[in-house]
């Protein structure tokens, strides 16, 4: 259940409603808009009459959230969802912001130049995984802790912010240290021992799309983190898999627009891995802008042809640029800017 307090609701009257929704049982969320406070309340089991909450004083509005998440839901922050991250980047503004970087943290070397590159282009966020999801165990796993080491020192000289992938929740306090924003990837979307954990820092969490989940799976698991009061999620459209196996995936581009309806959370989009060819990442890229997505997550690397990881799916520095300068003039037709 959402309640909408009154324009100018006094704080009296806020902390009223609050008591008397704890009175009932429920967990309290509070959102503070430009112009309304709103209150979620969850877990609550037992019936209850709802004109007992209508008719509090400073009560505009009281809605029964019918779908299954309810902080996620786009009636808890009408106005959307802004998710700020260091260096003044936020999503979900009208900035449509690039995270771009290697599959895989690989070399100093490796990471400085690709950092180097993909900041000159423009992007704001360098992204790259220093623990690694891979489906055979036999792949390359990651460099680890002094990948993010390597991240950081990258990302500080060409100023761009840390976005790398946490596999297991005993590396969060660790990687707290050398990230402005904590991935979830596609195979632990519903890994909710680490949402849970994600639920309980401030930093921002970027989830993304299960390799098959629906849309509702997605907002659900986004409710775990936010049951547990962090409120800084990004979800991300990755592909899912379909019957077509032309591709490594099927990019869901409706899914942008569906989301924004269902849910306040910013949404960007992973071309990457979403086709799986790095002849396809361009167009889908564009296609997600004009879509309306808040940002794009890119995989790039200096030199493809011999990446530890997703070699084929990552474009070459001057693709990249290339892209960028196409971004740049499709944003503004649908009144963002990159
Ligand atoms: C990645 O971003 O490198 C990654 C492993 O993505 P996903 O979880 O979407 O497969
Ligand atoms: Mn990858």
């Amino acid at each position: 259940m959402v309640v909408v307090m009154q324009e100018g609701a006094t704080e009296d009257s806020v902390q009223n409603v609050i008591n008397k929704l704890m009175d009932m049982g429920f967990d309290i969320h509070r959102s503070t808009g430009a112009r309304h406070t709103v209150l979620g309340a969850v877990g609550a089991k037992v019936d209850f009459d709802i004109r007992d909450i209508e008719l509090l004083e400073g009560v505009e509005e009281v809605l029964r959230i019918t779908a299954p998440y309810k902080l996620a839901s786009r009636h808890f922050r009408p106005e959307g969802t802004l998710v700020a991250l260091d260096r003044g980047v936020t999503i979900g503004g009208e900035e449509v912001v690039v995270m771009a970087g290697p599959c895989s943290v690989e070399s100093p070397g490796q990471i400085d130049s690709v950092a180097a590159s993909v900041a000159a282009s423009g992007a704001r966020v360098l992204r790259g995984g220093a623990f690694k999801p891979r489906s055979s165990p036999y792949s390359f796993q990651g460099m680890g802790q002094p990948g993010l080491e390597l991240m950081r020192r990258a990302a500080e000289k060409h100023n761009l912010c840390v976005v790398s992938e946490v596999m297991d929740h005993v590396q969060i306090p660790m990687m707290l240290d050398y990230v402005d924003m904590l991935q979830v990837g596609a195979r632990n979307m519903q890994n909710y021992n680490l949402l849970r954990e994600l639920g309980k820092v401030t930093k921002p969490v970027l989830l993304k799309r299960g390799i098959s989940a629906t849309i509702e799976e997605l907002l659900l698991s986004a409710e775990y983190i936010m049951a547990g009061g962090n409120y800084n999620v990004v979800l991300c459209e990755r592909g899912i898999r379909t019957f077509d196996t032309y591709l490594r995936n099927t990019l869901d581009i409706a899914a942008i627009p569906v989301i924004k309806k269902l849910s306040h959370l910013p949404i960007v989009v992973d071309p990457s891995h979403g086709t799986g060819r790095r002849d396809k990442v361009a167009s889908m890229a564009r296609a997600s802008v004009a879509a309306g997505a808040d940002g794009l997550l890119i995989e790039v690397h200096n030199d493809p042809e011999k990446a530890l990881s997703d070699g084929a799916q990552s474009l070459f520095p001057e693709q990249f640029e290339q892209l960028m300068k196409e971004l740049r003039m499709i944003a503004p037709a649908v009144g963002r800017r990159i």
